[in-house]
């Protein structure tokens, strides 16, 4: 551990809060409570889930649509380069009440680190996420969760809320059986959770199939034990765009 310990839990911990608030878990305002890191669970039954890396077609369309069937609402946090491949999936999403988060530009580790590229990054997706879905997000989840103080600046300025989460499985992106992702994925379930999958692979695409089925059965699996869903900005209790008047 030592110092590259302590500096992997402040800058990639799902969990850290100390270069700014970075909410992993949450519970919903009529709980009586502020919405916040999660050190206090809720009781509600209810989980966000959340897709990182997409548009992604057709995965990312798989997986709205199994969720808009069963009246669920998700969050889909997707890189700017991404969107410009696929410009209409955002609003589509949108139109089944799925909400958007602004998740970089390139998702490339070396550009996120640099301040004045990283600023870059946030604000021409944002750019592009206002283009294409006609509002301007507020949420925002960092590639592989890597903050530094110099990002925390630039989400200021734009009015974004950083959002972590808890990954369904560690090694998604090698796509493991569906049981697989499903299986890890169900052990992090509690009231309150965020949890990440990826209908996406960084900037790159890539078959998400496994991601899809796992979707499915997480959800069927969850709805049994009596859970409800809702987006991050519901249970955060926190607003996923801008209004007109603040963003002019
Ligand atoms: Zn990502």
């Amino acid at each position: 551990m030592g110092v590259s310990g302590a500096a992997y839990w402040l800058m990639l911990s799902s969990y850290s809060q100390a270069l700014g608030r970075f909410p992993f878990r949450g519970f919903r305002p009529d709980d009586g409570r502020k919405a916040d890191s999660g050190k206090a669970a809720t009781h509600q039954k209810v989980i966000a889930l959340t897709f990182d890396d997409g548009p992604n077609e057709p995965f990312t369309s798989q997986i709205a649509d199994f969720l808009h069937e069963h009246g669920i609402t998700a969050t889909f946090f997707q890189v700017g380069r991404c969107v410009a491949r696929f410009p209409d999936v955002p609003a589509a999403l949108i139109e089944q009440g799925h909400v958007i988060g602004n998740h970089s530009y390139s998702h490339a580790m070396g550009r996120c680190v640099r301040p004045a590229a990283q600023r870059t990054e946030t604000a021409v997706t944002q750019e592009i996420l206002t283009r294409v879905t006609g509002r301007t997000p507020m949420l925002y989840r960092p590639p592989w969760l890597l903050r530094t103080p110099a990002l925390f600046k630039t989400l200021r300025g734009h009015g974004l809320q950083a959002v972590s989460g808890e990954f369904a499985h560690a090694f998604e992106v090698f796509q493991p059986s569906a049981r697989r992702i499903a299986t890890r994925a169900l052990a992090k379930a509690r009231p309150g959770a965020i949890l990440i999958f990826h209908d996406g692979f960084d900037s790159r695409g890539g078959d998400r199939a496994m991601t899809v089925a796992a979707t499915k059965i997480v959800v069927g699996a969850l709805l049994d034990q009596g859970y409800r869903f809702a987006t991050v900005d519901d249970l955060l209790g926190i607003p996923a765009y801008r209004t007109a008047v603040e963003s002019s």
